[in-house]
């Protein structure tokens, strides 16, 4: 059966397909560089875990305190090698993002000490770890104060704002790489260490840590190549490539690691216990596959830019923007824009392909939010998904794919269901 023929069974008509093939055509550039930084970090990721040794035996299961397992001490040095730290902290303990930023902040933040965010506000899930939403045991509980600098209109740095924020309570600065749902841009890896070297000019005891979620594997270097003293994410994102079922990682300086590790498990236990369960294997394998993950997640991420773009619709990034996360935000301006998106990316899924999302008041959310994910794993968005707050401006945030070619469908799919609700005119494609 011809590949044509095959994309017509799965319900994508020819205009679709010959406008995808177009776009596809012309981006045979830019997916070679994102081909050629995959292979470089493939090879670094390659290379610490052999001079890590890593065996066979690490893959076996612990149960119970966990001491001396050895899979999970050999991962947690792949980690650090990989990213370049004294340290690291790899654990399916750490049960998501948000759970490793805070293990990492109130384990390094004592009571008096003061938290600055120099790049507005954090991600939504923040909030309540900080207190900026009042929140039962959020750090403002425990007598941790915040205060936040945000961008210049022009997406740069307010040196001046972040030079007064500077006082003697500042004990770590947190730094997050990703816009999130903001629409500020995505920071590049070059501009958070022009920021950390500013900070460590002024004061050099501060911390630093980097909110890395969806950044890893982006670029050739990581925040921690240029300066980070911590650096943060979800295995259930670009660094468990699609396998960890379930974990957080931080690496980092090894006193700011072994704080975050006493906060995790207790004083005098540390890094020293914690049960791996059986999932090493799956955690080496993931971060192995990972950055060739990445790369099918970013093609995917232009891919989207260039099909919704050149339709009009408002693309963050755009079309032609170098990019450091694997986000891409579509705005269709209509409610109906949204859901058909999103039922096209979970159509195209292998798992509940045959579910029709809808729209839902989500806890946390002012406004139903809409989503698409047909995942192996419950909510990793390194796999294909989507999803969008029913509200203006009514745009989408897609990423993911653990092949090039899911993406690519899954973007079809939702150009499809956008043709067949007469919303995109199929004469303009
Ligand atoms: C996803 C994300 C988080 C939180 O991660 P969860 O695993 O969803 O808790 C934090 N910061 C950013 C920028 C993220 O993208």
């Amino acid at each position: 059966m011809k590949l044509d023929t095959m994309y017509r069974e799965l319900g994508i008509c020819d205009q679709v397909l010959e406008y995808g093939k177009k776009i596809e055509k012309e981006l045979e550039e830019r997916f070679a560089a994102i081909d050629e930084t995959a292979e470089y970090n493939q090879m670094k990721v390659l290379k610490a875990m052999q001079d890590a040794r890593v065996s066979d035996i690490h893959f076996a299961a612990t149960t119970g305190y966990g001491y001396n397992d050895l899979g999970r001490d050999t991962l947690e040095e792949v980690y650090a090698k990989a990213f370049h730290g004294e340290s690291a902290l790899v654990r399916p303990q750490l049960v998501s993002g948000t759970h490793a930023l805070h293990i990492a902040l109130s384990g390094n933040l004592r009571p008096g000490d003061e938290l600055l965010s120099p790049v507005g506000k954090p991600y939504d899930t923040l909030e309540e770890v900080i207190g900026i939403r009042d929140s039962v045991g959020s750090l403002k509980e425990y007598g941790v104060s915040y205060c936040q600098v945000d961008l210049l209109a022009d997406g740069s740095f307010d040196y001046e704002g972040i030079r007064h924020s500077l006082n003697e309570k500042t004990r770590l600065v947190t730094i997050q790489r990703s816009k999130g749902y903001d629409t500020r841009p995505t920071l590049s890896v070059a501009q958070i260490g022009e920021l950390i070297a500013f900070i460590k000019k002024l004061r050099p005891d501060v911390i630093c840590m980097v909110d890395n979620c969806y950044g890893e594997f982006v670029e050739r270097t990581e925040p921690s190549d240029v300066g980070a003293d911590m650096m943060v994410g979800s295995l259930i994102k670009n660094p468990g490539g699609g396998l960890a079922p379930v974990g957080g990682y931080i690496v980092g300086r090894k006193d700011c690691i072994d704080r975050a590790a006493f906060r995790l498990t207790a004083p005098g236990l540390g890094k020293e216990v914690g049960a791996s369960l059986g999932l090493n294997q799956q955690l080496f394998q993931g971060f192995f596959l990972a950055p060739a993950v990445v790369a099918g997640a970013l093609k995917g991420a232009i891919f989207a830019a260039n099909v919704y773009g050149r339709l009009g619709f408002s693309v963050v990034p755009d079309k032609t923007q170098s990019r450091h996360d694997i986000i891409q935000a579509v705005t269709f301006g209509t409610p109906e824009g949204v859901i058909a998106f999103c039922e096209g990316i979970q159509a195209a899924a292998p798992v509940d392909s045959y579910v029709a999302p809808e729209p839902w008041d989500m806890p946390g959310y002012d406004a139903p939010v809409i989503m698409a994910a047909g995942a192996f794993v419950q909510g990793s968005s390194i796999e294909l998904s989507a999803d969008g707050p029913i509200k203006p401006p009514y745009a989408v945030y897609f990423q993911g794919g653990l092949t090039w070619w899911h993406a690519k469908f899954g973007i079809l799919k939702s150009l499809q269901k956008l043709v067949d609700a007469g919303i995109v005119n199929i004469g303009s494609l």
